[in-house]
C-alpha cells in the first residue's frame, strides 16, 4: 500500500492511496484540475481512480467533487447521512454509504471507517488495510475519540491533522468565537493533542506519521514538526516524520 498527498491545509484536502489493482481518492477539496495533475505527477491517470472516501462534507474536503465526479466513474463512499449534501454537489454519482465501526471491502482494500468529533455531518476518519499493512487516516476531529484509539493501534502509517499552534492560534487576531470553535471539542487538532495520539498508540511497526491539515495562519512546518519529533524523542521511536503542504505534493510513501 502507498500513499501521497495532493494537497493539505485548512485550505484544501486530498491524498491518493493505492494498493494492488485499486486506486481510492480520501477526499476532493482543491480543484478537479489539480486533483488530475497531482495524479499525474504520482504516475495515475484520472480514470484509474475506483473510488472516493469523504470524510465529512465540508468544503475543503469536497470543494472540487462537483467537477470530479463528471470526469471519473468512481463510486463515492460517504456516511449516510451526507446523502442529501453530496447528492446535491455530484447528483449523477454513485454513491455507498457508510457506518462508522462497519468495515466494507474496495476492491483490495478493507476500509474501516471511524468516527471523528467535529462540526460537520457525521465525520469520519478511516483505516485502509491492503497489502497486510494498515494506514490511519484522521483529520478535522477536535479530540481523540473513544472509537479512534482501538482502531488506531497497529498501523504503520498514520495520516494525522495537526492544525495549530495554541499560543500562534490566539495571536491570530481571529474572533474569539473562531478560536473558541478551532479549540473546541467539535473544532481540530493541536499539535500538542496529535502528539498525545501518537503517544498512546506508539509501537515497534508504525513507520510513518504525515501531519495534514496544518493552519497556513496558525501553524508551520516546523513548528508542528517539532512538537511531533519531541514525542518521537522522548518515546525513542524511529517513526518517519512527514509534513503534508497545501501547494506541495507529497510523493508516494510505501507504508
Ligand atoms: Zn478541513
Ligand atoms: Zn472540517
Amino acid at each position: 500500500m502507498k500513499i501521497a498527498v495532493l494537497a493539505s491545509s485548512s485550505r484544501g484536502n486530498a491524498s491518493v492511496i493505492s494498493a494492488g489493482r485499486t486506486t481510492l481518492l480520501v477526499d476532493a477539496g482543491i480543484s478537479a484540475r489539480r486533483i488530475k495533475l497531482g495524479l499525474e505527477a504520482c504516475g495515475l491517470a484520472l480514470s484509474e481512480v475506483s473510488g472516493i472516501c469523504i470524510t465529512h462534507e465540508h468544503t475543503d474536503h469536497t470543494g472540487g467533487l462537483a467537477v470530479l465526479s463528471g470526469k471519473v466513474d468512481a463510486t463515492i463512499y460517504c456516511s449516510r447521512y451526507l446523502k442529501d449534501d453530496l447528492g446535491a454537489l455530484a447528483p449523477g454519482a454513485r454513491y455507498t454509504f457508510l457506518e462508522p465501526g462497519a468495515s466494507v471491502r474496495i476492491g483490495d482494500f478493507s476500509v474501516l471507517p471511524i468516527s471523528v468529533s467535529h462540526d460537520a455531518v457525521d465525520p469520519l476518519g478511516y483505516v485502509f488495510e491492503a497489502d497486510g499493512v494498515r494506514l490511519g487516516y484522521i483529520t478535522d476531529t477536535g479530540n481523540v475519540t473513544r472509537a479512534m484509539l482501538p482502531a488506531l493501534r497497529g498501523v504503520q502509517a498514520l495520516y494525522l491533522e495537526s492544525n495549530y499552534d495554541p499560543e500562534m492560534l490566539h495571536n491570530s487576531g481571529r474572533p474569539p468565537e473562531l478560536i473558541d470553535r478551532i479549540e473546541g471539542q467539535w473544532g481540530h487538532l493541536s499539535n500538542d493533542q496529535a502528539g498525545d495520539l501518537v503517544r498512546q498508540i506508539a509501537h515497534a511497526d508504525l513507520r510513518h506519521i504525515i501531519l495534514a491539515h496544518l493552519s497556513p495562519e496558525c501553524n508551520t512546518p516546523t513548528c508542528a514538526a517539532t512538537a511531533m519529533q519531541s514525542v518521537l524523542d522522548a518515546l525513542q521511536h524511529p517513526a518517519q516524520l512527514h509534513v503534508a503542504r497545501q501547494a506541495e505534493l507529497l510523493p508516494w510513501l510505501q507504508v
